[in-house]
């Protein structure tokens, strides 16, 4: 199997071979084509299975066919439980994002949220965020999700454990209610089911 079979186009394939990844991992060739297709999707993945590039790539062939790639607003969030998670996953995005006109950024705690706040005002496609900092950011009017087309929930589990569901929860209301709803997970116990099942109204693809 090659990338460009599951549907992947030249400017994501070139930067995934720059980076010298020859074949799909198991959980990329199942998560791709459900997410190009635009189900949602709840899926069981270790850390290090390849799971962020299984969520990232279709995420973003899905915004490049959508044609519009310099907009001014959030298309897709990805909310992950720890700064450090957030920083490696933005780093991910911004990698495979490389040929691409899209821009990302990690928001977390525990760092002044003003420059956060001056980035995010000159307009950001992909945001990768903790949801504590986040909810700050939505109370201090930072942030517009109009025009957002996906949620993903990263280490599902751990966010469960660390009690980030009500924050989740809060977050999810301001969200617009047509969206594709990603949720990746190390382990699934019926917590996590529960957050996924609640929040996703459309066909979801099971691969937990
Ligand atoms: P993750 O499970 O997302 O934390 O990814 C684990 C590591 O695998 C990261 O360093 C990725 O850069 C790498 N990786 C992801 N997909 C592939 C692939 N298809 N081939 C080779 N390396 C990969």
């Amino acid at each position: 199997m090659s990338f460009a079979k599951l549907g992947l186009s030249s400017p994501l394939v070139q930067a995934i071979t720059e980076l010298g990844y020859k074949t799909p991992t198991p959980i990329q060739e199942q998560a791709i084509p459900a997410i190009l297709s635009g189900n949602d999707l709840i899926a069981t993945a270790q850390t290090g299975t390849g799971k962020t590039a299984a969520f990232v790539l279709p995420l973003l062939e899905r915004f490049t066919t959508a044609g519009t790639l310099r907009g001014k607003r959030i298309r897709a969030l990805i909310l992950v439980p720890t700064r450090e998670l957030a920083v490696q996953v933005e780093a991910s995005v911004a990698q495979y994002a490389k040929h691409l006109r899209l821009t990302s950024m990690a928001v977390y705690g525990g760092v002044d949220s003003e420059s956060q706040k001056q980035r995010l005002i000159e307009g950001i496609d992909i945001l990768v965020a903790t949801p504590g900092r986040l909810l700050d950011l939505v109370h201090q009017r930072a942030l517009h999700f109009d025009e957002l087309n996906a949620m993903v929930l990263d280490e599902a589990d751990r966010m469960v454990d660390m009690g980030f569901v009500d924050d989740i929860n809060k977050i999810i209301e301001r969200l617009p209610e047509n969206r594709q709803n990603l949720l990746f997970s190390a382990t699934m116990n019926g917590d996590v089911r529960a957050l996924a099942y609640g929040f996703s109204d459309s066909k979801m693809t099971d691969l937990a």
